[in-house]
């Protein structure tokens, strides 16, 4: 069991947990007590370039990239198990560096992770390296390799998740890879790096360097990196695309939302009350396709406001390791004065307080901030357009579905969003019309298969499906049976 106070000096790099060269530090917090419980490398650029390194000569050396998907599949499947075994542990430690309710992380970190793996595993077992496209007069073999060196660059909010989503794909490709997680989520990434090892991946295809944005910023940058899977905010994706943009590195960018709730007139209140908590508030709000504007039929307004406030009220906010807790801390001081900030500009907007919108009295410590419900607000107000990542909602009206739909559309986001209605139909033909990567209809779910991305500024590229797998892989033609005499099959040859 690893101790849940971590002082770490080391990094895991080609196999080994090797002393940073950095001796600068990054202290743990946990958001719950606001104690400071570990420490972590603030990696330089020896560091970046060791795990790069390290990462590199696996690609060229371990034979990873030439073993069959299958043969990589077994150990991914390795690793599935050895995270599940492991996932209380990971659920505790992750718990206490970023304040998500126990019984929540304990799933997401470790069965709901595993699942994930185990999912692309079935992927890798069908994918086809080569395959034969004939036309009239050549045969073209068509190989899918891996892109390379992959710098997975991860959030906190869902730190073992988010490796899974670009790790899993990335193994299974064939890919080597460095991960860099949050500072405030690492000390589980070196758990996991110990159930790489069990796994029996060999030595460098999975590295591990520590730090915050400058970290980040060297490994995107740097040129034996082919190809960077990262989550994170706006303004890190942009960087990291602008980064990549001088050698043309893949990019997959998972950033930031604002979706919106379309609620027709038919909707059961009902029902969608039920699943207030978990679309709209889920993690304190902390996660990025969250239901966060909630967009409702004028005559049904008041309405809609008290089914919302009712389902929010109820939440029991507190300590994220009491089993009773629905919504913990917001993840670090800074995320908290940065909601209060966007609290205090709704009511400066004019928007008025439903639900919420303070501190709880009772919670002396941790960075709390109450479930929060803005009405009468407009969609030009910062609270409608800028992304919160807090327990925050606006509810906004409109008078018909047209108006209902350029409202969710009037975003410079489009990672999710959802219509509820009684007439699926009708909800399918106003999701077809939604600026959005995804869009649920009666229901917010996102399974596996289901590829997962944003357009405008969530956004470039899918992850999960085979999309994700895709997003690793390098399409090759071999041009290998001309049919004329000269050898050149005539014709588009430029
Ligand atoms: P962040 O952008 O501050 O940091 C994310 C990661 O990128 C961290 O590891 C950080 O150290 C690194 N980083 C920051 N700036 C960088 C730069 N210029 N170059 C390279 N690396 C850099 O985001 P955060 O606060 O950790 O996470 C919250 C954000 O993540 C929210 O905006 C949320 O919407 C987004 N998010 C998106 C998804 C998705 O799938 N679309 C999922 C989870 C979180």
């Amino acid at each position: 069991m690893t101790d849940i106070s971590g002082v770490r000096e080391d990094l895991f790099i080609g196999g080994e947990f090797r002393p940073a060269s950095s001796d600068k530090r990054i202290p743990v917090t946990n958001p719950a007590t606001e104690a400071v419980f570990g420490e972590i490398p603030d990696g330089d650029v020896r560091d970046v370039d060791a795990s790069v390194s390290a990462a590199d000569l696996a690609f060229r050396e371990s034979g990873w990239p030439q073993l069959a998907p299958a043969e990589r599949a077994q150990h991914i499947r390795r690793l599935a198990d050895l995270i599940e075994g492991r996932g209380e542990e990971l659920g505790r430690l992750v718990t206490a560096e970023n304040g998500m309710p126990l019984a929540n992380s304990i799933v997401a970190s470790g069965a709901m992770t595993a699942r994930h793996y185990r999912y692309v595993a079935s992927l890798a077992d069908q994918l086809e390296v080569e395959t034969e496209r004939p036309s009239v007069e050549t045969l073209t073999v068509i190989r899918r390799q891996p892109v390379g060196v992959a710098a997975l660059i991860l959030p906190w909010n869902g730190p073992q998740l988010t490796i899974a989503w670009k790790l899993a794909p990335a193994l299974a490709a064939g890919c080597t890879a460095v991960i860099k997680p949050a500072p405030e989520t690492s000390l589980d990434a070196y758990v996991f790096a110990e159930l790489v090892r069990e796994a029996g991946i060999p030595s460098g295809v999975v590295n591990i360097v520590t730090g915050g944005r400058d970290t980040g910023a060297m490994l995107a940058e740097h040129p034996r990196v082919r190809k960077v899977g990262f989550t994170g905010s706006t303004v890190g994706g942009r960087a990291v695309a602008l980064a990549g943009a001088a050698d043309f590195k893949r990019v997959t960018l998972e950033l930031g939302g604002k979706a919106a709730a379309i609620l027709l007139d038919d909707v059961d209140l009902e029902t969608f009350a039920e699943l207030v908590p978990s679309v709209c508030m889920r993690y304190s709000g902390q996660v990025c396709r969250a239901l966060t504007r909630i967009v409702a039929p004028r005559a049904r307004y008041q309405e809609v406001v008290d089914a919302v406030v009712a389902a929010l009220d109820s939440l029991t906010v507190g300590d994220p390791l009491d089993p009773a807790t629905d919504l913990g801390p917001l993840v670090s001081a800074r995320q908290r004065e940065r909601v209060e900030g966007f609290i205090r500009s709704g009511q400066a907007e004019g928007a008025k307080i439903a639900l919420g919108g303070e501190r709880l009295s009772h919670l002396e410590r941790g960075y709390y901030v109450a479930p929060t419900v803005f009405r009468d607000a407009d969609n030009s107000m910062r609270i409608a357009r800028e992304e919160i990542f807090g327990p925050v909602v606006t509810i906004l009206s409109y008078d018909g579905v047209d108006e209902a739909i350029e409202i969710a559309n009037d975003s410079s986001y489009g990672l999710g969003g959802a219509v509820f209605t009684a007439d699926e139909e009708r909800g399918m033909d106003v999701a077809r019309l939604i600026e959005s990567g995804s869009v649920g209809v009666n229901h917010y779910v996102l399974p596996m298969n289901a590829p997962f991305g944003g357009v405008k500024q969530s956004g470039l590229g899918r992850e999960q499906g085979p999309e994700g797998l895709a997003a690793y892989l390098e399409t090759k033609a071999i041009l290998c049976r001309p049919v004329n005499r000269s050898g050149v099959s005539g014709d588009s040859s430029c």
